[in-house]
């Protein structure tokens, strides 16, 4: 259901000024997050559509709530939202505010009626490429998401002069989905499931609109000189529970020779990628002033030399390496030092980033 027509106050303005109404707004040097304005249709005194049950306003809020979260957990991305409960907002407070916000992009989302079934979007009746571009991105992603939980006839991409795309300043796409008034819409629209798809097939166009990667899956893992099948080192190297900075049970210590004779440390890397490389030691004046740990990156070995008499107790990091995927012995304790002092073999933890 939807707004009333009138001129468009973007070109008026753009025309009045004698030039070209602006394009889509280049992302400032600093790269802020993108800003990404959400508008639930309807509202408050406003219910929309109301049909088989149900009540336009509160499917589009269960809509746009789900897209704020999926994006705010996913994306570096400011989200803002026209209404974020059952509150009464006119068409002219919605784009007042995404203008003044000064939204990159604003997507209103709808439930069709007057007999009907299936998906259909929006754009103004003039856009720019940026807006097509939003306006394909998101039909074909909500159109992919909403097939994951049910069948839905493709509509199609269409252009109208609702008051939402023509008062904002910004690319804008208006969605409407499913038909209230339908009764085997209707059932979809009852399913958390379905809102869900709804939801996920938005998010998914608007990060590819706005180029959004999401954050690499988070991954750490210890490897102690004590876990099971992920330590080696020869019977030169003792066990000591002398120091109370131990991680865990007890750590590892040999003294310095000029032959490698390494400690390692095992790691399941799950794909190939940027990983800090933390070491846990006790600390000791009797321990090695540069203790050589071997690093196996994915571009070949690397060898950071720490100082093993203070800055015990606490991980220490190595650096960021890129690590090959796979399950392989990744960090090593080296023996191979002129400095003098036991060298440590404890703890040793890897983290994505
Ligand atoms: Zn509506």
């Amino acid at each position: 259901m939807l707004g009333n027509p009138s001129v468009r106050r973007r070109t008026l303005l753009a025309a009045a000024a004698g030039i070209a109404a602006a394009p889509f707004a280049a992302r400032p040097a600093f790269a802020a997050n993108p800003k990404v304005y959400l508008d639930p249709g309807h509202g408050g005194t406003d219910p929309g559509a109301v049909a088989n049950g149900l009540q336009e306003k509160a499917l589009t809020l269960n809509i746009a709530l789900q897209i704020r979260n999926i994006l705010q957990a996913n994306y570096a991305v400011d989200v803002r939202m026209s209404r974020t409960t059952d509150a009464t907002v006119s068409l002219a407070q919605r784009t007042d505010d995404a203008n003044a916000w000064g939204a990159t992009i604003f997507v209103s989302v709808h439930i069709n009626s007057g007999g009907g079934t299936g998906f259909e979007s929006y754009r103004y009746l003039t856009s720019d490429a940026a807006t097509v571009n939003l306006h394909n991105a998101l039909h074909s992603r909500v159109l992919s998401g909403m097939r994951t939980a049910g069948s839905v006839t493709d509509r199609g991409l269409k252009t109208a002069n609702f008051h939402v795309l023509r008062e904002s300043n910004m690319p804008a796409v208006l969605t409407e989905n499913l038909f209230i008034d339908t009764v085997s819409d209707a059932n979809l629209l009852k399913s958390a499931a379905f809102l869900t798809a709804t939801a996920q097939g938005h998010a998914n166009g608007i990060a590819a609109h706005l180029g959004l990667s999401a954050p690499p899956p988070s991954f750490s893992t210890i490897v102690d000189n004590t876990t099971a099948g992920r330590f080696t080192a020869s019977a030169n190297w003792g066990t000591s529970t002398f120091s109370g900075q131990r991680y865990g049970a007890d750590y590892r210590f040999a003294n310095p020779v000029l032959a490698s004779d390494a400690a390692w440390f095992k790691v399941n890397i799950p794909a190939t990628a940027n990983y800090r490389v933390d070491v846990w030691h006790a600390a000791d004046p009797g321990y090695s002033a540069s203790a050589p740990h071997v690093v196996v990156t994915a571009g070949g070995n690397q060898t950071v030399n720490l100082d093993q008499r203070t800055g015990g107790g606490a991980w220490r990091s190595l650096g960021t390496f890129n690590l090959a995927a796979g399950d392989y012995n990744a960090v090593g304790v080296s023996r191979w030092t002129s400095a003098a002092g036991y060298v440590i073999a404890d703890a040793v933890r890897v983290t994505r980033v």
